[in-house]
C-alpha cells in the first residue's frame, strides 16, 4: 500500500511539474504549433533518423543531431522519461533516395579494397567521436540496419499480406497508388498524389515496378553485390526506408511521441516510412514529426555531393581554405543554438567569429557571478527572467530567444559585478541556477574551468613567439622564421601566415 501510494505521489507530482510547463512544438504533420501531450507521461518515445555511415558527417549532419540533442536534453530537463532511439544506417541506402544507382557502402569499400563492414565500423567510430566532442548526449538505443534484418522482412511480408506490396523478380515494391486510394499518401508534405505523380519521371521499358512512385522494401541483389542476405525472394537487401519502420516499431511501439530527422528527409524517407507503418499495422507512427532546416554555405545547403562540406576536425584544427582559425567545440554548438532549428543556418567564418566572442562573454560571465557577493536587497526580478527562458524553450525550443534572456543575465551579472545594482543571495542563487539549468543542461554546454586558463596562458605564449617569428622575418632571417613554424608544427600547432599576419591552430 504504502509504495502504491509513493507511486501515486510521485506521478501526480510529475504531471504537476509538466503542467507548469506548457510545450508546445511544430508538428510537421499539421503544420501548426502543438501542445506536447505523450502518449505515456512521463514517458517519452523519441526516434531520430541517423547517420548514413559510409563517410565522415559533416556540420550539416551534425546541425540536425544537435538540435534533436537539445530537444532530448530539454524533455529529459522537464522530467519526462525518455527513450531516444536514434538509427545507425548501415545497409539499403542507394545513392538515389527513390532506390536508384549504387549502393553507398558497397561503392566505397570497392573503392578503398576493404569490406563494407569496416567502413561501416570506421564511420561509426568517428561519428560518435564527434558527438562526444560536441557534448551531444548518445541516445538509450542506436540500433544498425544489419543488426534487424529480419524486423525488416517480417514487415514486408506483412505489407504483401496486407495486399500493398508485391513482388517482381526477386525485388519486392511498395504499391503508392493503390495505398493512395484509402489513405493520403502526401500528408507529411502537405502535397496531393497527383502533384507527386506529374514530378516523377514516367517508367520507362527498363522499370519493372508497376508504379512510378513506388518504392523498394526489398532488393534483389546481383551475385556480386557485397552485402545481401537470403530472404523469402531470393538473396538481397533492405530498402532504405523499411529500416526506420522495422526498428522504431520494435523499440518504440506502433505508436510513439516524437519522430525525427533533416527536412531533407519529409518527402521520400519519412512520407514512405508513414506509408510502410499504416500499410503494416494501422497505425501512422509517431504523434508530432519534428523537422531541422539545412545547414547552408553561401545559401546552398552542405552536402557531401554538393563538394561544399565542412567536416567538424577540419573546423576544430582551423585547416580549411575557408577558415581564418580552429574553433572550439562548444563554441561551434553555440554558433547552432543561436538559429531556431526550424530556420536555415548560414555557415561562415565570421558569423563564427561573433558566435566565439559571444560564447566566451557567457563564459566569462559565469566565472564574475561566482565572485558576487550579497545584498540585503535588491531590485532584480530573477525568477521572472527565468520564466522566460522557460517560456523561450517551451515555444517549441526556441534557443535564440532563450540566448538572448541569458543576455540579459549577463547584463545583470556585469552589473552587480560594476557594483551598478546590487543582488540578494536569493537573486545569485537563482542566476546560478539558470545557468546550471540552461547553459549546462539544456544546451549542453561545457565551462572549460581549468582548460579555459591553461589556454589562455598558450595564448599569450604562442602571441609572443608569433611576434618573434615576425621580428625576425621583418630582419628577413626566413631560415630561423621556417624553423619556429617547421617546429611549431611538429608540436601539433599550425601556423597560417597571411597579409594581416599569421594566426595558429591546434
Ligand atoms: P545522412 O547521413 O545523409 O543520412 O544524414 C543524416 C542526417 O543529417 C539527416 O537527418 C539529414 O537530414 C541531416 N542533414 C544532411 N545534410 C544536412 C544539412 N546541410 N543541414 C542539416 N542537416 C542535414
Ligand atoms: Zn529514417
Amino acid at each position: 500500500m504504502p509504495s502504491f501510494f509513493c507511486l501515486y505521489l510521485f506521478r501526480y507530482l510529475i504531471r504537476l511539474n509538466f503542467m507548469e510547463h506548457n510545450l508546445h512544438l511544430y508538428n510537421t504533420l499539421t503544420r501548426k504549433k502543438e501542445k506536447f501531450v505523450p502518449l505515456n507521461p512521463p514517458l517519452v518515445g523519441m526516434y531520430v533518423c541517423g547517420p548514413t555511415v559510409y563517410s565522415d558527417v559533416h556540420l550539416g549532419n551534425c546541425r540536425t543531431f544537435m538540435s534533436f540533442d537539445i530537444i532530448y536534453r530539454y524533455l529529459v530537463h522537464l522530467g519526462y522519461k525518455v527513450r531516444y532511439v536514434r538509427n545507425i544506417t548501415d545497409a539499403g541506402h542507394l545513392e538515389g533516395d527513390r532506390d536508384e544507382g549504387d549502393d553507398k557502402f558497397a561503392k566505397k569499400a570497392k573503392l578503398l579494397q576493404v569490406e563494407p563492414m569496416e567502413i561501416v565500423q570506421k564511420y561509426t567510430v568517428g561519428f560518435r567521436d564527434v558527438m562526444a566532442l560536441f557534448n551531444t548526449l548518445p541516445p538509450n538505443i542506436e540500433p544498425t540496419a544489419t543488426g534487424h534484418i529480419i524486423e525488416q522482412q517480417e514487415i514486408t511480408k506483412k505489407i504483401i499480406e496486407n495486399k500493398f506490396a508485391y513482388e517482381i523478380n526477386g525485388t519486392v515494391y511498395f504499391d503508392v497508388e493503390k495505398y493512395a486510394k484509402s489513405n493520403n499518401y502526401g500528408e507529411l508534405t502537405n502535397r496531393k498524389l497527383d502533384d507527386l505523380l506529374e514530378n516523377t519521371r514516367e517508367l520507362d521499358g527498363q522499370d519493372e515496378k508497376k508504379g512510378r512512385l513506388d518504392f523498394a522494401l526489398w532488393i534483389k541483389a546481383k551475385p556480386e553485390h557485397l552485402m545481401q542476405w537470403p530472404s523469402p525472394w531470393g538473396m538481397g537487401f533492405p530498402g532504405w526506408h523499411i529500416e526506420c519502420s522495422a526498428m522504431s516499431t520494435k523499440y518504440l511501439g506502433e505508436k510513439f511521441d516524437i519522430h525525427g530527422g533533416g527536412m531533407d528527409l519529409q518527402a521520400t524517407h519519412h512520407t514512405n516510412e508513414i506509408a510502410q507503418n499504416i500499410a503494416y499495422c494501422g497505425k501512422s507512427p509517431s504523434t508530432y514529426w519534428l523537422h531541422t532546416n539545412m545547414l547552408t554555405v553561401n545559401g546552398a545547403r552542405m552536402s557531401k555531393s554538393a563538394g561544399n562540406s565542412f567536416l567538424p576536425m577540419e573546423l576544430f584544427s582551423g585547416d580549411h581554405k575557408l577558415l581564418s582559425k580552429g574553433y572550439n567545440p562548444m563554441c561551434v554548438r553555440f554558433f547552432m543554438m543561436q538559429t531556431h532549428y526550424r530556420s536555415t543556418l548560414d555557415f561562415s567564418d565570421e558569423a563564427l567569429q561573433g558566435s566565439e566572442k559571444a560564447y566566451n562573454r557567457l563564459m566569462e560571465s559565469y566565472k564574475t557571478l561566482q565572485t558576487l557577493t550579497a545584498s540585503p536587497a535588491s531590485k532584480e526580478n530573477i525568477a521572472a527572467l527565468e520564466k522566460k527562458c522557460y517560456d523561450a524553450m517551451d515555444d517549441d525550443f526556441n534557443t535564440p530567444v532563450l540566448i538572448a534572456n541569458l543576455f540579459e543575465a549577463i547584463g545583470i551579472i556585469n552589473s552587480a559585478n560594476d557594483k551598478r545594482i546590487t543582488l540578494t543571495q536569493t537573486d545569485i542563487d537563482s542566476l546560478k541556477r539558470i545557468y546550471k539549468h540552461f547553459v549546462f543542461d539544456v544546451m549542453g554546454l561545457k565551462a572549460e574551468e581549468e582548460n579555459g586558463k591553461a589556454n589562455r596562458a598558450l595564448e599569450k605564449v604562442m602571441q609572443l613567439v608569433l611576434d618573434l617569428r615576425a621580428k625576425v622575418k621583418a630582419n628577413k632571417d626566413f631560415a630561423t622564421s621556417d624553423e619556429i613554424r617547421n617546429k611549431l608544427t611538429e608540436a601539433g600547432i599550425q601556423v597560417k601566415d597571411s597579409k594581416e599576419g599569421a594566426t595558429w591552430s591546434i
